[in-house]
């Protein structure tokens, strides 16, 4: 099939059928900000910081660059007030979390983000979910998941299976845009070893 035409910032794009706004715009090195995504893995849409204004069929409206595929004629707006808002919003709400993690206070910078706007529910889990999925998907071992719900929501070592696997591997640790990862693995290696 052959490729499709749309508009990234005013900038004339093309792209394969299939491709998101978000491959099509790093394609010609315009910069969308991401904190869930990563190229080896499935598509998660979940932190929304990747958030870009499209209109489509007469309407305008927000949509995930890592999840919305490009269409013909597609016109795409990555920077725009509304966008720095949410934004904004979103890293503030992640930043209650996550307050003094290197990759949020970039991001607090870039759009004046207030680092104290919401109470601190320090978890130092965003739930990017990178860890998991990554895991799951490329390791293939599930060692480890999401507890609860909402905002108990965290991530969790599945000790029988993380004192089997993890102490080898580690590769999902540097994708934590928190280092809440090194800090459950310690607990996780304590708990074990005490067991033993
Ligand atoms: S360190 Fe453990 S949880 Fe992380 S990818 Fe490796 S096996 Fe999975």
């Amino acid at each position: 099939m052959s490729e499709l035409l749309l508009q990234i910032d005013g900038r004339e794009v093309t792209a394969r059928p299939g491709a998101t706004i978000l491959e099509a715009a790093q394609s010609v090195g315009i910069s969308i900000p991401t904190l869930c995504h990563h190229e080896k893995l499935q598509a998660h849409g979940g932190c929304r910081i990747c958030s870009v204004e499209v209109d489509a069929r007469g309407r305008t409206s927000v949509v995930a660059a890592c999840l919305y595929p490009v269409e013909q004629d597609l016109v795409v707006r990555t920077r725009t007030r509304k966008l720095e808002r949410i934004r904004k919003s979103l890293v503030e709400m992640m930043m209650a979390h996550a307050p003094d993690s290197e990759q949020l206070m970039a991001l607090a910078e870039e759009y004046g983000a207030d680092r104290d706007r919401f109470a601190k529910e320090v978890s130092f889990c965003i739930h990017c979910g990178l860890c998991v999925r990554y895991c799951a998907e490329i390791k293939k071992k599930h060692a480890i998941g999401f507890i609860d719900r909402g905002p108990r929501k965290e991530i969790c070592f599945i000790p029988e299976i993380a004192a089997r696997e993890c102490w080898e591997c580690k590769e999902c640790f540097p994708l934590c845009p928190t280092s809440a990862l090194q800090a459950a693995f310690v607990l996780v290696k304590a708990l074990t070893s005490q067991a033993d």
